[in-house]
């Protein structure tokens, strides 16, 4: 069997074929019992710390006999092809893995075939080794010039006076357009009933259809019993308090403030996020604006029951607006897919590795890792889900990244360290293949 899933794959794909499991286990199960042989395979895959941990018959002697069943022949497979999956596999750590993950086990080995072995190799982190084995860190001339788009330019002392004047009445203006867009829209909110079907259809897609890199972190949330369409919740519910306030007017001066058509307000007053007290400077000085300014803050007060949100973090709510917006906004036609394409970008947020989004908040500009690469990858998906025969009629005929500066510099990343290196970096963590620690 070839690695390769989908065509997607191609490039990530490392050894050249997996090894079936063994036809007659169920046979050997039947003549043996499930004890001696689980004990066996989890001893080969331990290698030489086998000695040194408890077995993990314990938890297994207590499962049903399809789940030894799934678990014995997931081992059998990881043990034939543990030399394939790369210099980072851990077989100790697999064989936990699948033991503790066998209540997500969706594919019968004995009629599943290829989707019961991918099932095992994703689960037990298998793919999350192999996959990226056959990448490399970037190297110069590419190296330098990431080096360049995650440093700051050279910046004098923040000065919070150049930046409110440069930006507070851009950004009092814009917010208030958008306000007007939604306020004049209809009163009854999107059917939760579709923002759920949606999710769900979603979350199955990006997990099925995007390629095996997107689910290959195996303790990641598809992997681990997440259902976006419980999370998802119109934002006309996200609370109002100071903390959301400040965390939407953050975004919008990001946002704003590296985009030329404004100045590069940030850049120009001396911003400079790598530094250690910066965020905490301009927080206070955002926390100023919503304090001395009433029109401002009444214009984040209706603009946060109407904008997408998420959670820093594995678990919690995300928010997707849940109340169409006015004509002035676009064509009532266009609602839909508008949320569609939110919901996506949300979901891949969530996706997103720690060890990235870490990462990510370590660089001069954190929204070209952050929101950059989300939409970029958003639009990537987008296109895919084109063929979806649910989620189809739901792409717009135009599908193009956004976030202005922070997007383009997104875009160079995958140029310069290659489309496969980045999903790396993103899904599974592997920063050092986007020229990060
Ligand atoms: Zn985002």
């Amino acid at each position: 069997m070839s690695l390769t899933k989908t065509k997607r794959d191609t490039a990530l794909a490392t050894a050249a074929s997996i090894t079936p499991g063994a036809p007659g286990m169920a046979d050997l199960l039947a003549r043996n019992g499930v004890e001696p042989v689980f004990r066996s395979l989890e001893a080969e895959l331990r290698g030489e710390i086998a000695e040194e941990i408890p077995s993990r018959w314990i938890d297994v002697a207590a499962y049903d006999t399809a789940d030894q069943q799934w678990l014995v022949q997931g081992l059998d497979l990881l043990v034939r092809n543990a030399a394939a999956a790369g210099p980072g596999f851990d077989g100790a750590r697999a064989c936990s893995l699948l033991v503790d993950r066998v209540r997500e086990r969706r594919f019968d080995p004995a009629i599943s075939g290829e989707r019961f072995t991918y099932e095992i190799l994703t689960l037990s982190s298998w793919l999350e080794s192999a996959l990226p084995a056959g990448l490399a860190v970037p190297a110069a001339p590419a190296r330098g010039r990431l080096d360049e788009l995650y440093r700051a330019a050279a910046a004098g002392p923040f000065d919070p006076e150049a930046l409110t004047a440069a930006l507070l009445p851009a950004l009092t203006d814009r917010l208030g357009e958008q306000l007007t867009w939604w306020t004049s829209g209809p009163a009854e909110p999107e059917d939760p009933a579709w923002l759920e079907s949606t999710a769900r259809a979603l979350q199955a897609f990006v997990r099925d259809g995007t390629g095996l890199i997107t689910g290959a972190c195996a303790d990641g949330p598809l992997n681990e019993g997440f259902a976006f369409e419980r999370d998802v919740v119109g934002a006309s519910a996200r609370p109002d308090d100071d903390t959301s306030r400040l965390g939407f007017l953050r975004r919008q001066v990001h946002l704003m403030g590296r985009d030329p058509a404004y100045g590069s307000a940030l850049d120009a007053a001396g911003y400079d996020h790598t530094r250690a007290d910066a965020a905490d400077a301009l927080d206070d000085l955002l926390r100023a604006w919503l304090a001395g300014d009433d029109a401002l803050h009444e214009l984040v007060g209706g603009l946060l029951a109407r904008t997408p949100a998420h959670r820093g973090g594995p678990g919690g709510w995300i928010y997707v607006p849940d109340l169409p917006p006015g004509e002035g906004w676009g064509p009532r036609a266009a609602w839909r897919p508008y949320v569609y394409r939110l919901m996506l970008h949300e979901l891949l947020h969530r996706l997103a590795h720690p060890r990235y989004v870490a990462a990510a908040a370590e660089v001069a500009d954190p929204q070209i890792l952050d929101e950059g690469v989300v939409d970029l990858l958003t639009c990537e998906f987008l296109e895919l889900s084109r063929a979806d025969p649910e989620l189809g009629e739901l792409v717009p005929d135009d599908v193009t990244a956004g976030y202005g500066t922070s997007g383009r510099a997104a875009a160079a990343i995958q140029d310069l360290a290659g489309p496969d290196n980045l999903k790396a970096a993103f899904f599974l963590g592997r920063t050092d293949l986007i020229g990060l620690p």
